[in-house]
């Protein structure tokens, strides 16, 4: 492990080194995959999914992997490497794997638009940066729903972002429990949507849906989707954590 840095007030980026034998199998990945990590946490053998922040080009360049890690209060993964790992640490990495991915198409002029929920925004973060380089006159929308900007993470590097790729990348906060200046309060929900997409674009126009979060979130937004009759080819997600309902 090469790194970890705080990315938000509950939230840590891990970067891996890859070794060089390894380069195939672990920084030919496509932009929006994860990696499965694998760790004995007080006895237990857990496993959990991450998905890699980077794009391809950036990982190549750098020789390493970056992950993003919320911690879940309570989960067994997230606190321990949010609390007890360090630079210099192993740590066992399967290969990237995934389907919520994005293909570069250099010779288009798209419009994406993502809407990525607490740590949704991890996969988003690398297909942004891979579609924004691949497809120079694309433009990029993000609704990005956090309970408050402390907890957004990877707030700097995001606005860094928009302020690098004016005109062409837009990051629009949405914060649940604390109004501030300039940011949305509320939820990321069908009024929301209908009110947020008339400064955004006509729905039809949009070619491709990036959604990334809770299950809630990522429901809400692609029944909005279907009722605005946006075809299932142009909606791509990925649900990271499901509610268990108990009967
Ligand atoms: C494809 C995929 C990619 C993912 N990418 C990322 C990523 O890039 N960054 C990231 O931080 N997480 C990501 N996750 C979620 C991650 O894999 C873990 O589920 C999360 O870190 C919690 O693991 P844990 O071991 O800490 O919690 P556990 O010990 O498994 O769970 C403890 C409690 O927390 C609840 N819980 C579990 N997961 C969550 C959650 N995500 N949100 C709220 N409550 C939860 C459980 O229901 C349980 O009650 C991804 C999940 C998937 C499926």
């Amino acid at each position: 492990m090469r790194a970890v840095e705080q990315v938000a007030e509950a939230a840590v980026a891990i970067t891996f080194d890859v070794p060089d034998d390894w380069s195939a199998e672990f920084l030919e990945f496509t932009a929006g995959q994860h990696v499965t990590l694998s760790a004995t946490i007080d006895g237990e053998r857990v496993r959990q999914s991450y998905s890699i922040t980077w794009s391809p080009e950036r990982a190549q360049r750098e020789q390493a992997l970056r992950i993003g890690v919320a911690l879940v209060p309570g989960g067994r993964m997230s606190t321990w490497l949010n609390t007890q790992v360090a630079p210099g640490d192993v740590i066992d990495v399967l290969a990237p794997m995934g389907e919520f991915t994005y293909t570069p198409a250099p010779e288009t002029e798209r419009l994406h638009v993502a809407v990525a929920g607490g740590s949704g925004i991890t996969p988003v973060l690398s297909i942004i940066t891979t579609a924004l380089a691949a497809e120079p006159t694309s433009r990029f929308t993000v609704l990005y729903g956090t309970r408050s900007r402390a907890a957004a993470m990877f707030d700097a590097e995001l606005s860094a972002m928009a302020e690098q790729y004016t005109p062409r990348l837009r990051i629009i906060p949405v914060h649940s429990q604390e109004a501030s200046e300039d940011v949305l309060l509320g939820r990321i929900e069908p009024d929301l949507l209908d009110a947020l997409i008339e400064g955004i674009a006509p729905v039809a126009d949009v070619d491709d849906w990036w959604l990334c979060g809770p299950e809630g979130l990522v429901d809400a937004v692609t029944g909005w989707l279907q009722r605005h009759r946006v075809p299932a080819q142009r909606v791509h997600h990925e649900v990271f954590h499901t509610v268990h309902h108990s009967a």
